[in-house]
């Protein structure tokens, strides 16, 4: 086995990473016209950008690129070359459309089969992959990074729950990938098949594309009796196995010799020093069909260099708990969703299952909170109702124009996809 790329020295990476930057911009201002216009218009030459210090100089790309050069107008090469496409909802009608080379698949499989090692997984282990092997890029990601790992792959995909339960146990399954929100719908429905949710065989939960709190995780490795972690990525980077959780988790380990990051302020759109929180920005630095530069992912986080307690010198980012789209604006306060969630689920007496509604009412903004009761819970809802608005309003300093509490099991779950929490009537 060759070196361990993500322990390298900073000042060893940092040349990999030069040098792969200026490959990158090469190609994407040879092969790609969209860049080749945008770099003119910046004054760029790609002979101009040698190491990472240049990074700064070339332009942010948003996410409307995607829009305005659909379908493939953002690759680098021929459909020829390309042998996968995959597409996530766009921020119009059109899909985003993403195209992998040979080469790109592999690089796929080996950041990923990276992120399932991380965690001690192996040859002998067996995964469920519960992500829907379709054009979203969670099933086919960890599909083939399974495999490359060697481990023992069940492509069961979401919304079969029962059969999932009934292979985990079956097999004495190891560990699972998926949505947090169908981690707890799973922990849920085994319940009530008549399972122990805890005992179930698995020892790892490997969650990702969707936000998640520290609180749900809690929730989650509470209810399932395994230790959850974080997989981070997306489509227009690659999908999956961008950055992914070690055990100690203390963030996420972006696998920095193909990804490389920076966070910007995203009002202004200047870089952020280390530790402050702001939005991630990745280029790409071996992609071959889709080479990405200065991509805003519109997801909000902070970045430490420091040597993680697992050894590894790859940098960590925080889990994405906000996303720029996210942000709720009512009544002139600014909102995260996910902080509504990390005070709600501070409460023992409440289910991790809430939904948010706004509305307008004449000029003014309402905000209407619906959360669930915990199965069980015997003691008053007024009581309960005027200790969460307390706590929202101590921590937010907001709060909902309602707030109405209801029984367990009345928040429609979400079996397929991604989940909704957050419903704008305005
Ligand atoms: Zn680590």
């Amino acid at each position: 086995m060759g070196q361990d790329v993500t322990r390298l020295p900073r000042d060893e990476l940092r040349e990999l990473q030069d040098e792969r930057l200026a490959e990158t911009v090469a190609h994407a201002y040879e092969n790609v016209e969209f860049f080749r216009r945008r770099f003119d218009e910046a004054g760029v030459s790609p002979a101009d950008v040698e190491s990472i210090e240049n990074i700064e100089t070339l332009p942010l790309t948003a996410k409307e690129a995607f829009d305005d050069e659909y379908p493939t107008g953002l690759f680098a090469e021929d459909l020829a070359e390309v042998v996968r496409l995959h597409a996530s909802s766009g921020t119009t009608s059109k899909p985003k459309l993403v195209g992998y080379t040979e080469g790109d698949l592999d690089v796929w499989a080996t950041v990923i089969a990276r992120s399932l090692g991380a965690v001690g997984l192996g040859r002998d282990d067996v995964l469920q992959n519960a992500y829907g092997m379709g054009l979203f890029t969670g099933g086919f990601g960890f599909h083939d990074g399974a495999t490359e790992l060697g481990m023992t792959v069940l492509p069961i995909g979401s919304g079969q729950t029962e059969k999932h339960i009934e292979l985990m146990n079956d097999l004495e399954s190891d560990a699972i990938c998926l949505t947090p929100s169908y981690a707890l719908y799973l922990a849920e429905r085994a319940a009530e098949l008549g399972h122990d949710p805890a005992n179930l065989p698995l020892s790892v939960v490997l969650y990702g594309a969707e936000p998640c709190t520290e609180p749900m995780r809690d929730e989650i490795e509470k209810r399932l009796g395994a230790m959850a972690v974080e997989n981070y990525g997306l489509s227009e980077i690659i999908g999956p196995g961008v950055a992914a959780e070690c055990p100690q988790q203390d963030g996420l380990h972006i696998w920095e010799d193909h990804f490389y990051p920076e966070v910007i302020d995203p009002a202004t759109g200047e870089s952020l020093d280390e530790g402050e929180e702001g939005e991630l920005v990745l280029t790409t630095l071996t992609k071959e069909a889709l080479p990405m530069v200065r991509y805003r992912t519109g997801d909000m986080t902070t970045l430490d260099y420091d040597t993680c307690g697992c050894g590894r010198t790859a940098v960590r980012m925080n889990g994405v708990t906000g996303r720029t789209d996210d942000l709720l604006i009512v009544r002139g306060v600014n909102l995260y969703p996910s902080e509504i969630e990390s005070v709600v689920l501070e409460f023992d007496a409440v289910a991790p299952h809430y939904r948010i509604d706004l509305d307008r009412e004449g000029s003014l903004d309402r905000l209407e909170l619906t959360v669930e009761l915990a199965e069980g819970f015997d003691g008053s809802t007024g009581d309960l109702e005027e200790r969460l608005a307390d706590r929202l309003q101590s921590v937010l300093s907001f709060t909902p124009d309602e707030l109405r509490l209801v029984e367990p099991g009345s928040i429609e779950r979400t079996v397929v996809g991604k989940v909704q929490r957050v419903y704008d009537h305005r």
